[in-house]
């Protein structure tokens, strides 16, 4: 029987969880991960954007503020597990494109950009066919499009 008992207990292995965990570990602390399905929660589902673009709304100043600080810190945190796992974690920096499929969305975003542009982003209205030319897959369809740094 194991009669060891770790300094922590991390209740859940997705992607909080095992960030959790590994920070305690190298912070000297012994620790075990607790989960009957590791990985298998909305980790295994997100498509894995570390945005802080998009996601920005009116009146949601702290939240930006909470987005950006954690995105920053995300670079990081890739080279190091890049490091300690010896292979490429797929992690890919690019700008943002916000995309409206109906003129409605095209003017939500256009609305979108000042607020964006007031958080200190630089946002770029671009033409349909510039947007195309940058992701291929996108529809002919499209309405409007927006290019933030
Ligand atoms: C479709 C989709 C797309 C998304 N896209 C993005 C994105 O592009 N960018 C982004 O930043 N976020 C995205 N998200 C959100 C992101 O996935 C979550 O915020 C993040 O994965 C949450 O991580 P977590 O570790 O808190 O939870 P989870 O990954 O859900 O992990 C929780 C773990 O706890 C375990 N657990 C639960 N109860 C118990 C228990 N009682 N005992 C032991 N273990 C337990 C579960 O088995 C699970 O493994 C997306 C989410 C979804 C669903």
């Amino acid at each position: 029987m194991n009669t060891h008992t770790p300094d922590t207990i991390v209740v859940g292995a997705g992607v909080a969880g095992l960030t959790a965990a590994w920070n305690l570990h190298k912070a000297g602390q012994s620790v075990t991960v607790v989960d009957p399905t590791p990985g298998m929660g909305a980790s295994r589902a997100a498509a894995g954007m570390i945005a802080a673009v998009s996601e920005v709304m009116y009146q949601h100043h702290t939240m930006r503020t909470l987005m950006t600080t954690s995105a920053a810190r995300y670079p990081p945190l890739v080279a190091e597990l890049t490091e300690l796992l010896g292979h490429d974690v797929g992690y890919r920096g690019s700008e943002t494109l916000d995309i409206g499929a109906h003129p409605a969305d095209r003017d939500w975003f256009a609305n979108l950009a000042e607020v964006q542009r007031a958080a200190g982003m630089t946002v770029e209205q671009i033409t349909t066919r510039q947007a195309r030319k940058l992701e291929p897959a996108l529809s002919p369809a499209i309405s409007g499009a927006f290019l933030v740094a």
